[in-house]
């Protein structure tokens, strides 16, 4: 897809909102933070705001965190509204507000949002993250080093620190050139990826203690249950790098976390190494993602989700098995 003037597309609007999806993960916040703070700098003139459900605290290095409203408040109309790291069914609350601004901007890499909700979009599949995107419509005339710390943490994120397959070159070289910009890198990695809070290993610890692996290896599936949630005072982040972890366990292809969100409802978290489409997965109950990294939710009890789940895999890896046969 086209890059998008992103600055004259924003020329002539007084109200500009910004905003991602629920939930909202590292490359979400880093995203809509960097496009916070590049547009104020931009368009001096223009009321900008940014809206997101309740970051988690460890963002609170990157400069504008205190900004975000969690309460989606708007004054007056909004020119532009640009949804970044998401389409408009994900954007939550904000989801009315994108409905009635009177221009729409959406920038996204999931292969599940095609072609873009937007009036004007810039969606690009393979692109690492949406803080790569964005980074890319920067006029680096106003790039600063506060700017390229939100981008970065986004892309970190994305990339599991530049490890998972959509790291591309153009990633690197994105990261080499923000980080010439001189913010502390490795401090920012510490802070929101490595650093786990007591509360968040002992849900870790629990998980892989009570993780199952099933065929034959190949995959491997935990389920933190609400009564354990209200147990250690724990919400959605507080899970956070469960599923990496798991993915990682040697011989296993996919790895399956959920939680329970409400009374038989879970939230499923599904990661891949080599093969299986996880977004395919997803996709079939509903959710979306990526080919190695996608969600979604499902109502029913967790052995019925687990079923299903496993039904949808197997299909992957039986069509995997054949056509590897065909080959030889
Ligand atoms: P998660 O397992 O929640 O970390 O999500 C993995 C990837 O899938 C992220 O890129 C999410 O944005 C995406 N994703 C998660 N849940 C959904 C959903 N219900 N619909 C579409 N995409 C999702
Ligand atoms: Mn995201
Ligand atoms: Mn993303």
């Amino acid at each position: 897809m086209e890059k998008i003037q992103l600055l004259e597309e924003c020329k002539d609007a007084k109200n500009i909102f910004i905003s991602g999806h629920v939930r909202p993960d590292g490359d979400c916040i880093g995203s809509c933070l960097a496009m916070y703070l590049y547009l104020r700098k931009a368009l001096p003139e223009a009321v900008v705001k940014v809206s997101l459900e309740e970051p988690s605290e460890v963002f609170r290095c990157i400069k504008g965190f205190d900004e975000i409203d969690g309460t989606y408040a708007v004054d007056g109309e909004v020119d532009v509204f640009i949804a970044l790291d998401c389409e408009k069914s994900r954007l939550g609350e904000a989801e009315e507000i994108f409905a009635n601004a009177r221009k729409r901007i959406n920038i996204d890499h999931h292969v599940s949002n095609e072609r873009g909700c937007g009036d004007v979009n810039y969606i690009v599949a393979g692109s690492s993250s949406t803080a790569e995107l964005v980074y890319e419509l920067f006029d680096r005339q106003y790039m600063d080093a506060e700017i390229a710390k939100a981008v970065y943490i986004g892309i970190v994120h994305d990339t599991g620190i530049f490890n998972y397959s959509n790291t591309s070159p153009k990633t690197l070289r994105a990261a080499a050139e923000l980080i010439e910009y001189g913010f502390d890198f490795t401090e920012v990695i510490d802070e929101t990826f490595y650093e786990k809070t007591y509360t968040q290993n002992q849900l870790l610890g629990r998980a892989l203690l009570e993780s199952i692996m099933f065929m034959g290896g190949k995959c491997i599936v935990s389920v933190i249950d609400k009564k354990t949630l209200d147990f250690y005072n724990a919400s959605s982040k507080d899970l956070e790098g469960v599923i990496n972890q798991l993915r990682i366990t040697k011989g296993v292809e996919c790895a399956i976390f959920m939680y329970e969100t409400g009374n038989l409802e879970y939230k499923v978290s599904l990661r891949s190494c080599k093969y299986v489409d996880v977004r395919k997965v997803a996709a079939f109950f509903g959710g979306g993602g990526h080919v190695r990294a996608a969600g979604c939710t499902i109502n029913g009890t967790f052995y019925d989700a687990i079923n299903n789940i496993s039904k949808q895999i197997e299909l992957q890896m039986k069509e995997y098995k054949e056509k590897n046969k065909k080959m030889e």
